[in-house]
């Protein structure tokens, strides 16, 4: 019995030794330019060295000896950045190999059925398939009756604490509230969330920004709640997010060309004191104000979308369900230099925007629309620099966590490296040559040949 044990254990470390003997001592990516998102300026010719799903070092090449069973790779010429994290997203499961073939390796899950989007995240960070980590709300807690059947309903404030606590119980990593919370439940529902530590954010529509971040919101979803709290009559604002849905959405997309500058610097203003963090989700605005331009259909990221699934979006239902004329388009395209107005004047007094795109609803593409909201936020105003900062860092602080979104030793090694510069043009952002997932190196190519 004893011979056996030796036996056993002789044979084990003669294993284990096999192992180290040929198992290789991580990867070096060396020679490219460095952004790694804290701010800092760029590092030129370094050296960043991961070893399994974390960085352990990024340094100038100068001196640089790798050990004898490091893999190597050259990635001189080249620009090394954070992955990117969506920060509004509706995940759905065919979407996962396109946000990591579009660089994106975080998403922040803002609505889905409560069980399956649980467990997507359960089993997509549990490990095992190449996807990006989710961070998700579970479902969104709406009023009653809800805008979409899988939300939790909030009837009124017992029921907004309830909901809260079906999430803190389901486990949910934050809370997303709808247009139909209004203040007092609000108040309820963020009275409760304190008491969990449960992050909570929203897409307003019975209350307006400022109210809702007085009872300590802490995150807004595209921007708002901004004309509501900006304008002088907001009563027919509230008048049509009663009515329905879309009439809310029209009145409140709309409502941007109505405010007056001094208004929104003052809502600008006092949310960034607040510390509040926007989710502008320009490529939304962008996208819907031009519904009714035929690029719109014909755009080549589409081709990344399952046929079924565009069929599934069926925009056409969707304008005819919303009552959307060409008017109204060419009023939401009317709104666009006050949204953007916004967007500078709240980063002006020191405000937090992180880049989220709301794919994959109707012509929103997974992973693709991300590069799309870093372009419009450069567009808005945004130095590239603070644009990468939105989806990389801004987004990280959003979700609460600081072992994604910059790049540094002891930080998850989720990174891209580009071909060219995304400093000089945001565009470049899409020039993806490979996608570092957790440690693990993809050439983008193969990543984009599943579909
Ligand atoms: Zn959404």
């Amino acid at each position: 019995m004893i011979l056996r044990n030796t036996l056993a254990l002789i044979l084990g470390l003669a294993l284990l030794a096999a192992c180290a003997e040929r198992a290789p001592e991580g990867v070096a990516l060396v020679g490219a330019t460095v952004i790694d998102g804290t701010g800092r300026p760029p590092l030129r010719d370094a050296v960043v060295v991961v070893r399994g799903n974390r960085i352990a070092s990024i340094a100038p090449r100068a001196g640089f000896e790798p050990p004898r069973r490091m893999t190597v790779v050259d990635v001189s010429g080249r620009w090394i950045i954070p992955g990117l994290i969506d920060a509004h997203a509706h995940v759905e499961r065919w979407a996962l190999p396109r946000y990591v073939a579009f660089g994106v390796t975080s998403l922040r899950s803002v609505h889905g059925r409560m069980d399956s989007a649980l467990a997507l995240r359960d089993e997509v960070n549990l490990g095992g398939t190449a996807a990006p980590r989710i961070w998700s709300a579970g479902a969104m807690i709406d009023g009653v009756p809800p805008t979409w059947p899988d939300a939790l309903e909030a009837a009124d404030e017992r029921g907004g604490r309830r909901a809260i606590d079906t999430l803190v119980a389901a486990g949910a990593d934050f809370a997303k509230l709808y247009t139909r919370i209004d203040s007092r439940r609000m108040r309820a529902i963020l009275d409760e969330a304190r008491t969990f530590g449960l992050p909570v954010s929203a897409h307003l529509g019975l209350t307006d920004a400022l109210t809702a971040t007085s009872l300590g919101l802490g995150a807004i979803e595209h921007m708002s709640g901004v004309p509501e709290a900006a304008a002088r009559d907001p009563e027919r604002y509230y008048a049509a997010h009663r009515q329905n849905f879309f009439s809310g959405w029209t009145a409140f997309e709309r409502g941007w060309a109505d405010v007056d500058s001094a208004s929104l610097h003052r809502v600008a203003r006092v949310l960034a004191e607040r510390g509040t963090i926007l989710v502008p989700t320009m490529v939304l605005h962008d996208t819907y104000s031009r519904l009714d331009d035929p690029a719109i259909y014909t755009d080549d990221a589409l081709s990344a979308v399952p046929r079924p699934e565009i069929e599934r979006w069926n925009t056409s239902e969707m304008i005819q369900r919303a009552g959307w004329t060409t008017e109204d388009f060419a009023d939401f395209r009317k709104s666009r230099p006050n949204q953007e107005l916004f967007l500078r004047l709240f980063r002006a007094e020191g405000g937090v925007i992180a880049a989220g795109t709301d794919a994959s609803n109707q012509q929103l593409v997974p992973g693709a629309s991300e590069h799309r909201e870093l372009e419009l936020l450069v567009q808005a105003g945004l130095p590239p620099e603070a644009a990468l900062a939105a989806a990389t860092r801004n987004a990280a602080a959003l979700l609460g966590v600081d072992s994604i979104g910059t790049l540094g030793a002891g930080r998850v090694a989720d990174l891209l490296v580009l071909s060219a510069d995304p400093l000089r043009d945001i565009r470049n952002t899409r020039s993806i040559e490979y996608v570092m997932l957790r440690g693990t190196l993809y050439p983008a190519d193969s990543l984009r040949a599943g579909w």
